[in-house]
């Protein structure tokens, strides 16, 4: 078994902070190149609005740039002592956007939560963790919060 690229999927809620460290210690004890990765929602396509598209573009310029800061900045002490780490901001829907990072960036291991973001959410969109899981070629660690 080989694993030199591990994914790391956050939405920065309580649930993918809590499988952080999983992701961290494996990613040191294989020696494998971590990503941490953040999806903006695409809320046009997702939900088929119309929306004006200047508008948008820039609410979304927005949204990618503070979710870098914030992907940048969340996960400092988890990051030391890691050797190879990437940053990526993407958009649309998460798990499409996930499963697709995961072929074309030939990774062979996701971790995530097990839950994320509560509430309207999630009645929106579904289960992120249950589409990667169906999806996604390779195997997914898919972590609890203990009080779940
Ligand atoms: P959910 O299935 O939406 O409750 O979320 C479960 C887990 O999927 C979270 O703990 C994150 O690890 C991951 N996740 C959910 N939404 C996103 C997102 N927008 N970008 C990256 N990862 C996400």
């Amino acid at each position: 078994m080989e694993i030199k690229r591990i994914l790391f999927a956050t939405d920065f809620s309580e649930g993918s902070s809590h499988a952080l460290p999983y992701a961290v210690d494996l990613a040191k004890r294989y020696g494998a190149k971590l990503y941490f990765v953040h999806v903006v929602y695409d809320v046009a396509k997702t939900a088929g609005w119309h929306v004006p598209h200047v508008s948008l573009d820039e609410i979304y310029r927005d949204m990618e740039k503070s979710a870098r800061a914030e992907l940048e900045k969340s996960f400092i002490d988890e990051m030391r002592g890691l050797g190879d780490i990437e940053h990526a901001v993407l958009k649309g829907t998460p798990y499409e956007e996930i499963t697709k990072f995961v072929v074309d960036n030939k990774i062979d291991l996701v971790v995530l939560g097990t839950h994320g973001r509560r509430g309207i959410d999630r009645v929106l969109f579904g289960s992120t963790a249950e589409q990667i899981v169906r999806n996604a070629p390779c195997p997914v660690l898919s972590v609890r919060l203990p009080k779940h």
